[in-house]
């Protein structure tokens, strides 16, 4: 007999039919003899529409009083589904995260949760119980309500799995699990079978539309098997879990991340002396904007240059922090480049293997891609290109190491 934390989003318990559905899947694992804590969202659009609710009454609403609001999300469908559950026949008991002591800190709106406390839920499951836990949501030391920042229900699931030492926990949602690169992109995407926690996260690009990020870093950090799978069909999903070392044939790439939500700045003809990546880069993070890659190119002649990239939205102000600085550090030129893009490969069996960059750079020389930056870690080969080309230097990487689906190409 197994324990299991099983979370559905809010498309998945959008509708009453649809909190039936869940009701019913909930109840098959019951019956295959094993434990379930449910996590639930609130209702696909609930939480904008109280959002909407609030900013109609205040500009800047307390976050402390948001979050009183956003809650009440996620205790209709605990509610619901415990109702559903019992219909059936099944003993279920709905909780707020307050209830079962999901202690947080004090930021609202974006709390981290700090501790849980598992012997009510483990005295619920011991009479036998279904315990229908509300996501997103916890309690921090004075009583107040907190929210985990949108999104957040999958790390309430995560949290409570690693809590209660959860055989896995499962996150149903409205995608058959995580896929080698965008299917919208690419026709023959495949779907992955398990993958790991490291390479989840810098499959972020892809992931991070079917689960919050945070979420991953939370099952890696205490080790909690995660499933994505998909509630509306019969299908195991994507297990997101440790390296397993006895794999031989774990494969060199697992997938393809990209992102075009980037832009480039370059900072060019800048002396080369000590502290000038500093006095170029401080400014930028001071402004609380977040700097990705950061190139600098060897001098021949006393100056260099030195590229980042940063979020497109941020590139604006990016560019007008450099240019007020620009004459201090003597830049001959500063550009900035919003039409990038960039595609990572991925993949953990890469550290063992050579040639995977040469192999990435003659296939996207082949298709006359000229490539702007390049930047590597342990499992990861990032490339900054055109926006242009992105498509088509995905689906050519895609097919170049063999990533496809061969049923669907
Ligand atoms: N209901 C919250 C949101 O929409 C939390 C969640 O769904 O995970 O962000
Ligand atoms: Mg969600």
């Amino acid at each position: 007999m197994a324990l299991y934390v099983q979370k559905f989003g809010g498309t998945s318990v959008g509708s009453t039919e649809r909190i039936e559905a869940v009701a019913d899947r909930v109840i098959a694992t019951r019956k295959q003899g094993h434990d379930v804590v449910v996590v639930v969202s609130a209702m696909s659009g609930e939480t904008n529409r109280l959002l909407e609710l609030a900013n109609a009454i205040h500009d800047k609403p307390t976050p402390r009083e948001v979050d009183v609001l956003l809650s009440t999300g996620e205790q209709v469908t605990i509610a619901l589904l415990s109702m559903a559950l019992e219909k059936r026949g099944c003993k279920a008991r709905s909780f707020t995260g307050g209830q079962v002591r999901i202690l947080t800190d004090e930021s609202h709106m974006r709390a981290r949760i700090k501790e849980i406390d598992d012997k009510k839920i483990r005295s619920e499951l011991a009479e036998g119980k279904v315990v229908v836990v509300a996501g997103f949501q916890g309690i921090d030391d004075n009583g107040n309500i907190t929210t985990l920042g949108r999104g957040g229900s999958d790390t309430s699931a995560v949290a409570l799995a690693a809590a209660l030492k959860a055989d896995e926990c499962q996150i149903y949602t409205d995608v058959k699990g995580v896929y080698t690169t965008d299917p919208r992109v690419v026709e023959d995407a495949r779907l992955l079978r398990t993958i790991t926690f490291e390479e989840m996260l810098e499959l972020a690009s892809l992931g991070a539309k079917i689960l919050q990020i945070r979420s991953v870093e939370f099952a890696g950090k205490y080790k909690v098997p995660l499933r994505v799978l998909s509630s509306f069909e019969d299908d195991p999903g994507t297990l997101i879990s440790l390296e397993d070392e006895n794999e031989m044939e774990a494969p060199i790439i697992s997938g393809i991340a990209f992102t075009r939500d980037e832009a480039k700045v370059t900072v060019s003809g800048v002396p080369d002396v000590p502290g000038i990546a500093y006095q170029v880069i401080g400014p930028v993070s001071e402004a609380g904007i977040e700097v990705d890659v950061i190139v600098q190119n060897v001098s021949a002649d006393g100056t260099t240059d030195i590229t980042f990239t940063v979020k497109r939205a941020d590139s604006e102000q990016t560019r007008d922090i450099i240019g007020r600085i620009g004459e201090n550090v003597k830049a001959r030129e500063v550009t900035l480049d919003k039409k990038i893009a960039k595609i990572s490969l991925v993949g953990v069996g890469m550290r063992s293997h050579a040639g995977i960059a040469s192999k990435m750079f003659k296939t996207l020389a082949d298709e006359s891609i000229n490539i702007q930056i390049i930047t590597t870690s342990e499992i990861k080969i990032s490339v900054v290109i055109d926006e242009k080309y992105l498509e088509l230097a995905v689906r050519a990487l895609h097919s170049a190491f063999e990533l496809g689906d061969e049923e669907k190409s």
